[in-house]
């Protein structure tokens, strides 16, 4: 990553590149009803590499080059990015947010999200909420888990699609580069990181 991207944003005290206002903990009904009420800051950076001197970045050498910051810029309208990103993002589900709010900035994204119906209460880890449907999100470092979080994933759309019939709902799983390949030949339906501008 080219660290010098910075172009500056006087008299802000926390840039996005540095601190992101997430939705996290809140309810699918939350999202389904864009009922945006608690949003919570969160730091961009795993590595607590970004200092923010007189409204410019400064990255110092503890970075990875997972290039979430950059993405996280309000200047860099492109929001390109490559496989480094997985780093953070399958390791925190706030990272993961601040990713997905950044590639769709006209949804209301939220991590953690609680769903309520004829089973335990549920997490969905990301959900992506645009005008007429919801997009859930699983992170699956482990593919062997595929069946067990696809049956319960598919139990609250059912659940949904009851409460919610005009509602488009649909899952995606999110697996790392470097396991699409075997889940792919057991025939899960997965996606790695560099297709998720096609699920919308
Ligand atoms: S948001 Fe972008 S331009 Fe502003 S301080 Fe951060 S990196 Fe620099
Ligand atoms: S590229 Fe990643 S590790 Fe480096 S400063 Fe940005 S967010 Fe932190």
């Amino acid at each position: 990553m080219d660290n010098n991207f910075c172009v500056g944003c006087p008299g802000i005290q926390q840039p996005l590149c540095a601190v992101k206002d997430i939705y996290n903990g809140i309810t699918l009904n939350e999202v389904i009803s864009k009922a945006k009420k608690s949003a919570s800051k969160y730091l961009v950076c795993h590595k607590n590499a970004i200092k923010i001197e007189n409204g410019a970045m400064v990255i110092t050498e503890k970075c990875d080059s997972c290039g979430l910051c950059k993405i996280s810029c309000s200047n860099q309208l492109e929001k390109e990015y490559d496989k480094k990103i997985e780093k953070p993002i399958f390791a925190e589900l706030g990272k993961l947010n601040i990713f997905l709010s950044n590639i769709f900035s006209d949804a209301l994204v939220a991590t953690e999200v609680k769903t309520e119906g004829n089973f335990r209460q549920k997490r969905i880890d990301a959900v992506i909420g645009k005008e007429n449907s919801v997009i859930l999100i699983k992170v699956l470092a482990n593919v062997d888990k595929y069946n067990f979080y696809h049956r319960s994933y598919e139990e609250v759309m059912k659940e949904y699609k009851n409460k919610y019939p005009e509602l488009g709902i649909n899952i995606v799983f999110i697996v790392p580069e470097s396991k699409i390949k075997k889940a792919r030949q057991l025939e899960y339906d997965v996606i790695c990181i560099d297709e998720i501008k096609s699920i919308v």
